[in-house]
């Protein structure tokens, strides 16, 4: 483990910044073979970081495939298009500018630090870093130190794959996260709590760094009377309690319409038990809640009309799917962000109020409608404001490569995935080229009156 004292910090990002110097970055066949390099060290430990997941987590292998490993189809997307997210954009000039040409040029903003949470420790670390690398920059990298296992795995991958003076990831919790945050990096990217993204501006403020902030905060499910009940208790039930509710695009809560919410309970119930079984402490296919302190946070948040689950077990850090029926705007779990297999179910009568409930609070990260109505869909979309929305789908926005994927408001700053990661890591440098040859004396004092002829061109 690379151990982080201020003079070792000074150290690397001395190193990082002469090799960045070098120009090595910059060019295409460097980033395209070291994003290779990354796509083979990351198959090479594909079973050290499955295992990891699974001891972090509890990780199913199936959950970590589709949604940790799938920073591989990342690499891959950025390694196919990367010539193309290169090119210059060209722009017309003005009469007056005649003979000039104007492009707008990419070029890598130099030494990025990312910052990433445990909930999906592989991916929230290596997505950014993919950006990174296509846009030519150097990285340091600090995963989370409450995914202890999938941290250590990660900067194995990292120091087997790079050099540190080009990419280093570090082991550490805050006061390393802090150490870093106190240096001037070209760009910070943090993913994490709303919380600590403040911290992180704040301390990128001193040093007058561009940051990303991808935040979380209570993405709302509305359930419409005019649904599919099957299918939508699938959809919510599997975005809500994968990952046992620990996603920061897991639908927070519910608003149902008042009509159908027993059906819908009832629908919820049975889609559970056919996914976890009678008891899904024995599933292979539910995970644990990452540490002690965030499964005491859960249990104080169960209370109420519980009406599937709420058993837990410290010893195993489990917490059962739970979905607590008749919450309020007061109850316990509807403070904060939940980040857990606790599902509080609302009810409303008219959507008006669902819309006004969600417009009255910080801007979720993400927002659900399930509906077949056309009409409840677009009022929805138009009239409240989400990092991303998903119609009749939970989640699944985030898996669209091309697709930026982001916050808005209290729930991040900036977008990234497949080019606007590339956009991300890069400055657009406008750039205009002139040749000598033709020199007119319009726009050079002495002016006269040459205003006049001005008028005539602008
Ligand atoms: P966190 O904010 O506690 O920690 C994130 C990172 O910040 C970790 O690496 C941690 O070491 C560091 N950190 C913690 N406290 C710090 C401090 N005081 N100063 C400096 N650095 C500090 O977040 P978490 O608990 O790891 O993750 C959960 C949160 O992340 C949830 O709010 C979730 O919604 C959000 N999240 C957002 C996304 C997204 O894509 N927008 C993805 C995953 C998680």
């Amino acid at each position: 483990m690379m151990q982080l004292t201020p003079s070792r910090v000074d150290a690397l990002l001395a190193q990082q910044r002469a090799f960045f110097a070098t120009g090595k970055t910059r060019s295409r066949d460097f980033r395209h073979a070291q994003l290779l390099r990354l796509l083979q060290a990351i198959e090479t430990h594909e079973s050290d970081i499955m295992a990891a997941l699974q001891a972090d987590l509890g990780k199913p292998a199936f959950e970590a495939y589709a949604t940790e490993l799938s920073a591989k189809q990342e690499i891959r997307h950025a390694r196919k298009h990367l010539k193309r997210w290169m090119q210059p954009q060209k722009f017309a000039v003005p009469k007056t500018l005649q003979l000039s040409t104007a492009q707008s040029c990419p070029e890598p903003l130099g030494v990025v630090l990312l910052i990433s949470p445990w909930n999906y420790p592989f991916q929230l670390g290596m997505m950014p870093l993919v950006g990174a690398i296509a846009a030519g920059n150097c990285a340091i990298l600090k995963p989370s130190e409450l995914s202890p296992h999938t941290a250590a795995v990660l900067t194995r991958v990292i120091s087997a794959t790079f050099e540190a003076d080009y990419i280093a990831a570090i082991e550490g919790g805050v006061d390393t996260s802090q150490a870093l945050l106190a240096q001037k990096f070209d760009h910070i990217f943090f993913t994490g709590s709303t919380q600590v993204g403040r911290i992180v501006m704040q301390a990128a403020a001193k040093q007058l760094t561009p940051v990303t902030l991808e935040l979380g905060g209570k993405s709302p499910c509305v359930v419409d009377a005019d649904v599919n009940l099957t299918v939508a208790a699938r959809r919510i039930a599997w975005g809500k309690f994968m990952n046992a509710g620990q996603t920061c695009i897991a639908p927070d809560y519910l608003l149902v319409d008042s009509k159908i919410k027993p059906a819908f309970l009832a629908a919820l119930r049975q889609t559970l038990q056919q996914f976890y079984g009678d008891d899904p402490q024995r599933s292979p296919d539910f995970a644990r809640i990452i540490s002690d302190r965030h499964y005491q946070r859960l249990t104080t948040l169960i209370s109420g009309d519980v009406v599937i689950g709420g058993e837990t077990d410290a010893g195993d850090r489990y917490i059962a799917p739970t979905v607590i029926n008749n919450a309020t705007a007061d109850h316990p779990a509807m403070q904060d962000e939940i980040f857990g297999p606790i599902l509080p179910v609302l009810d409303y009568d008219a959507l008006d109020d669902a819309i006004a409930f969600i417009n009255q609070r910080p801007k979720p990260l993400a927002a659900y409608v399930f509906s077949h109505n056309r009409a409840v869909q677009a009022r929805m979309q138009q009239e409240t404001s989400s990092g991303g929305l998903c119609i009749n789908e939970t989640m699944t926005h985030f898996g669209v490569t091309e697709m930026p994927f982001g916050g808005v408001g209290d729930s991040g700053i900036g977008a990234y995935h497949g080019k606007a990661s590339f956009d991300r890591f890069s400055h657009y440098k406008g750039v205009l080229r002139k040749p000598f040859w033709l020199d007119l004396p319009l726009r050079y004092p002495p002016y006269g009156d040459k205003l006049k002829v001005l008028k005539k061109l602008m």
